[in-house]
């Protein structure tokens, strides 16, 4: 809610989006739409079938089809895919898939500058953001740049009914912490507020429908739908100790990202609820829950997705080493943390405990 001594700063996103079932159909279309008129099309392995299928709809003269993206963005699997690029003579790419796909393709435009057409198949949001995280001799170095925002995103409905119920409900979890990190960043806005709390409505109505009938179309789209903002909140404004303390696990210890973001959330959403009650108030209520970590909590519990680190492989011994790092460098968070606070908040994540608040 805006109040009248408020100042902020709204940027809107460049990239065009085309949103509803079928819309996949369309790719050959939006690709000519700027200017790409000989793409390489992205998958991971799993989906190579999905991509060839999707390549020979376009009714153009594809480049190729490189089914070689893998998580965290490898720079060896950029470096194979940039002398495809190179060797087919590609104008532009097209990434079916979830987060590590689309990393995929940004990278290529971050070397290139190419036209990124991406079609989500996953509720992670890279689509829409200007974010890259890549991976070199083991360590994970994120960057913002304007070069790898992609031009088209296409969300057909249709090309998430296959996603896993588990994946669906840690990806979906995933989504819920960019919107819930909105609300309370540093440079959040009405508009992206409006939009977060949309988000968070649309995930906690549509990921449990889509838990109880994975291929209902309008369970998913309105799975899709939140996601779409999620990433865009993401997109639009910085994150807080939530997104720190993920990449910190998933940096140190090698944890699932999804999984990872599912556990954490409810007991940094709990922690922050003291600093700024109001902002975070709304989850609960939209959740109806006491609390809103409390409601995160029994979301991802509804869900049966994790709800502790110990059983996503994460080691006690190193719950002391992931608070240090954590601490160690100072970021925004509207409650600074100290380091034993980030160590008993882990032991809470690590053990599955319900949050208080
Ligand atoms: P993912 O892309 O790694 O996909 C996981 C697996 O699910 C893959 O095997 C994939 O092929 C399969 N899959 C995806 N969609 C499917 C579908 N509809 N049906 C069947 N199988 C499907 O997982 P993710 O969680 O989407 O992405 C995680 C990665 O994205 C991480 O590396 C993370 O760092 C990154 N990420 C980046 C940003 C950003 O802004 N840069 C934002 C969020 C996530």
């Amino acid at each position: 809610m805006m109040s009248p001594d408020q100042t902020f700063v709204y940027n809107g996103l460049s990239t065009r989006v085309v949103f509803g079932s079928g819309t996949s159909a369309r790719t050959g279309d939006e690709a000519r739409r700027v200017g790409v008129t000989r793409p390489l099309v992205l998958s991971t392995q799993e989906q190579k079938n999905e991509a060839q299928a999707l390549a020979a709809k376009l009714g153009m003269d594809v480049a190729g089809v490189f089914s070689g993206a893998t998580m965290h963005t490898p720079v060896e699997v950029t470096e194979k895919v940039m002398q495809v690029v190179a060797e087919t003579k590609a104008d532009g790419t097209i990434a079916l898939g979830g987060g590590s796909t689309t990393g995929l393709g940004k990278a290529i435009a971050l070397r290139t500058d190419l036209p990124q057409i991406v079609l989500p198949t996953t509720y992670a949001g890279s689509e829409m953001t200007n974010i890259l995280g890549e991976t070199s001799a083991g360590k994970k170095k994120t960057l913002r740049s304007p070069k790898v925002q992609p031009e088209v995103v296409i969300y057909d409905v249709e090309l998430t009914l296959t996603l896993p119920p588990r994946l669906s409900a840690t990806s979906g979890m995933n989504a819920i912490a960019h919107a819930v990190e909105g609300l309370y960043a540093e440079d959040r806005n009405p508009i992206v507020t409006l939009m977060a709390l949309e988000a968070i409505r649309a995930m906690a109505e549509g990921l449990p429908a889509v838990l109880d009938k994975p291929r209902d179309v309008a369970a998913r789209a309105k799975a899709l739908y939140g996601a779409w903002l999620c990433g865009t909140v993401l997109g639009s404004v910085g994150m807080a100790l939530h997104h720190k303390l993920c990449h910190v696990l998933g940096g140190s210890f090698d944890l699932p990202h999804a999984e990872t973001h599912t556990v954490v959330l409810p007991h940094v959403v709990s922690f922050n609820t003291r600093a700024v009650p109001e902002q975070l108030a709304p989850v609960a209520e939209i959740l109806r829950s006491a609390g809103p970590g409390q409601g995160l909590f029994d979301l991802a519990k509804r869900l049966g997705a994790p709800t502790s680190l110990k059983e996503i492989g994460m080691p006690a011994e190193g719950l002391d080493k992931a608070a240090a790092i954590a601490t160690e460098s100072p970021y925004y968070n509207p409650r600074q943390p100290a380091r034993e606070e980030i160590r008993a908040l882990l032991d809470n994540a690590f053990h599955g405990r319900r949050p208080s608040t």
